[in-house]
């Protein structure tokens, strides 16, 4: 009999595609087949940074399902890329299943999505095949997007999730995050265009993800107790991360620890540019606990003046520090500044790279804090490796995040912003000094490790939960 194969559709971006590709890789020890579908130009990526290898253990095959004509890849065009996701991707995602099921052996019996993806559980659903969907934020985003009928009955957002109340603050739960209707996942998407394309997929969603067999999420109990009293439905499974997903063993799989190693084979799978290792030697020649360690994801762009003011904000802080500076995010004018600013003054203190084992980086005992725009990996990375974090949110979750960081959990500050919304290089300097300076923040973030990482050892309770979700594959 050929394996049990489950068909994985991320979010094609990047802070989508790195967790589900670490659950790829979890659920491809336990044996089963796993076809990861992606539109073109994340493939490529994806590729590119497997070295042209189109399978991972074998059991991991990564496919194509939009060419970059039928996706509209073109960034400048808000909407267009998600048009293809939500209109496109459905029926082909529908002819790929039948065409596979067609033949008799290694049916796709099941469909791990993205949450936000809500047509692929009903797609799942109208050819009966068993459905997962995947939330690859915090649980309290979904707890969000489950209360927004109510949010309209009280009067807080309007139909189209506009705020009638600026800046009113409200909380589901005490050890949920405080959230403010104008940092709203919604209202913070840039523009009005894509606030009313986020909303209306958040309200459409709700359905969809109800109506999956499971809803899992890259989080935990510890982490977020409030927002799974209030959706018990939202099963968490993390922290995923590269360091869990081992390669497949001979040895009985359901009585293993997911964690067995800090070394893992596959750190680089799902990563959409080449990282740039050598920051890791350079991290080894720092004192312990010292480094600022400074990276945004994959999405933020910063104008000229506040690029110049962190590089400012940085050198005065007078640690050593890494940055993340991806090249998509320099322009012409910033790209000389930085050139200029490396050979003037940041040599000796500093190292730039384009884009860094993130996870590797973390983990590293020279790293003493994380500058950080609270991406929700970024955190749980942060969390799972005990790093304070100095808070930058730029868009979308990452406020709700922040506050999880700096109000909940207590491990992170955040920057305030000045009268012309930049946060200038002084600030950034008395909060790295406040960061590293005061042992609770770090004392807070090593005992969050501990209950974090505890979970998914085994007998966890996300390591539990994953146990079941694999024997929920396997049944028939
Ligand atoms: N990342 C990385 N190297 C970098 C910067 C980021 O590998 O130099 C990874 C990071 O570890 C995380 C992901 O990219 O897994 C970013 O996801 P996150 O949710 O933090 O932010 P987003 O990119 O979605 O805004």
């Amino acid at each position: 009999m050929g394996k049990l194969h489950i068909l994985m559709i991320p979010y094609p971006v990047q802070g989508h595609v790195i967790p589900l590709m670490e659950l790829a890789q979890s659920l491809a020890k336990y044996g089963f087949k796993i076809t990861f579908a992606n539109i073109e130009s994340t493939h490529k990526c994806i590729l590119n940074s497997l070295a042209g290898k189109n399978t991972l253990h074998d059991q991991i095959h990564l496919i194509s399902i939009l060419d970059e004509s039928e996706s509209g890849e073109d960034k400048s065009v808000p909407g267009k890329l998600s048009e293809a996701i939500f209109k496109i991707m459905p029926g082909k995602i529908e002819k790929l299943i039948q065409e596979n099921n067609a033949s008799k052996d290694e049916k796709i019996t099941c469909v791990i999505a993205d949450q936000s993806l809500g047509w692929a559980m009903e797609l799942a659903a109208k050819l009966g095949i068993k459905r997962a969907a995947f939330l690859t934020a915090a649980a309290a985003n979904l707890v969000l997007g489950f209360n927004i009928p109510k949010l309209i009955d009280d009067g807080i957002i309007d139909n189209d999730g506009t705020p009638t109340i600026k800046d009113h603050t409200f909380q589901f739960e005490p050890t949920m995050p405080i959230m403010n209707t104008s940092n709203l996942v919604w209202t913070r998407m840039g523009n009005l265009a894509m606030q009313k394309i986020i909303f209306n997929m958040m309200v459409h969603n709700n359905k969809a993800v109800k109506s999956a067999d499971w809803l899992i999420c890259n989080s935990t109990y510890e982490l977020e107790p409030g927002a799974f009293n209030l959706a018990p439905n939202i099963v968490p499974i993390g922290p995923l991360l590269a360091s869990n997903c081992l390669e497949p063993r001979t040895s009985p799989p359901v009585v293993q620890s997911r964690i067995s190693s800090k070394e893992s084979p596959n750190s680089l799978a799902g990563s959409f540019w080449p990282e740039d290792s050598t920051c890791l030697n350079w991290l080894d020649q720092q004192p312990l606990g010292s480094v600022v360690y400074v990276a945004f994801g994959s999405f933020t762009i910063f104008n000229e003046a506040q690029f110049q003011e962190l590089a400012l904000g940085l050198e005065v802080a007078n640690k050593p520090f890494l940055w993340v500076v991806r090249s998509d995010a320099l322009d012409a004018k910033t790209d000389i500044f930085l050139k200029n600013y490396v050979d003037r003054r940041g040599r000796q203190k500093g190292k730039i790279v384009s884009w860094a084992p993130q996870q590797k980086v973390l983990s590293h005992p020279s790293i003493g804090c994380f500058v950080s725009h609270c991406g929700w990996n970024s955190t749980i990375e942060a969390i799972s490796n005990g790093v304070p974090i100095l808070c930058w949110p730029y868009f979308a979750d990452q406020y709700m995040n922040q506050s999880y960081i700096c109000d909940i959990w207590k491990v992170g500050l955040g920057l305030k912003k000045e009268g012309n919304g930049i946060i200038s290089c002084g600030e950034i300097k008395v909060k790295v000094e406040q960061l590293l300076g005061n042992d609770a923040f770090r004392k807070r973030a090593l005992q969050l490790k501990e209950m974090t990482m505890g979970s998914v050892k085994e007998g966890g309770r996300s390591h539990q939960n994953f146990i079941r979700v694999i024997q929920w594959v396997k049944s028939s």
